[in-house]
């Protein structure tokens, strides 16, 4: 591996980072490689209780409950992908993300329903609530919070 060089725009996104969501490199990551969330962490430069988050979030572990947990290069690096793909994408009123179809998308009507997460918001407490229904494009459940 050559000695780390600074990219020409380099300078522009670390500005970025103060007023915008952080972006993260998946040429960091290394497909075949299993992390830690300490790993990862380190990696990125961020607290490890993002990567807690994340695990809640949908990023799969290799197994369940091993001590430390382990997440593949490949695993984050879709993850963190699907992740900026949505940032990026903005849901309007009444759309969902489709993972399979990679594009904001609408339910088909008929098909949405909206459901207790069992979570409350805030210090009033209210109640959350997430919304789903199927993609009307391929059929895949789609579903946001509400
Ligand atoms: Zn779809």
């Amino acid at each position: 591996m050559g000695r780390f060089r600074p990219e020409k725009h380099s300078q522009l996104e670390t500005h970025n980072y103060a007023h915008m969501t952080r972006r993260y490199n998946p040429r960091l990551i290394t497909s075949r490689h299993s992390y830690t969330p300490e790993e990862i962490a380190t990696l990125f430069h961020i607290n490890k209780k993002t990567i807690f988050r994340w695990l809640g979030d949908g990023l799969h572990p290799l197994e369940k409950n091993t001590r430390p947990l382990l997440i593949m290069g490949d695993e984050l690096r879709n993850f963190l992908s699907e992740k900026m793909k949505k940032r990026k994408m903005p849901l309007q009123q009444g759309e969902y993300y489709c993972l399979k179809c990679r594009v904001p998308t609408r339910a088909t009507s008929g098909t949405e329903e909206t459901v207790p997460t069992g979570k409350t918001i805030g210090r009033k407490a209210r109640k959350q609530f997430f919304q789903r229904g199927k993609c009307e494009r391929c059929g895949t459940k789609v579903n946001r919070l509400v």
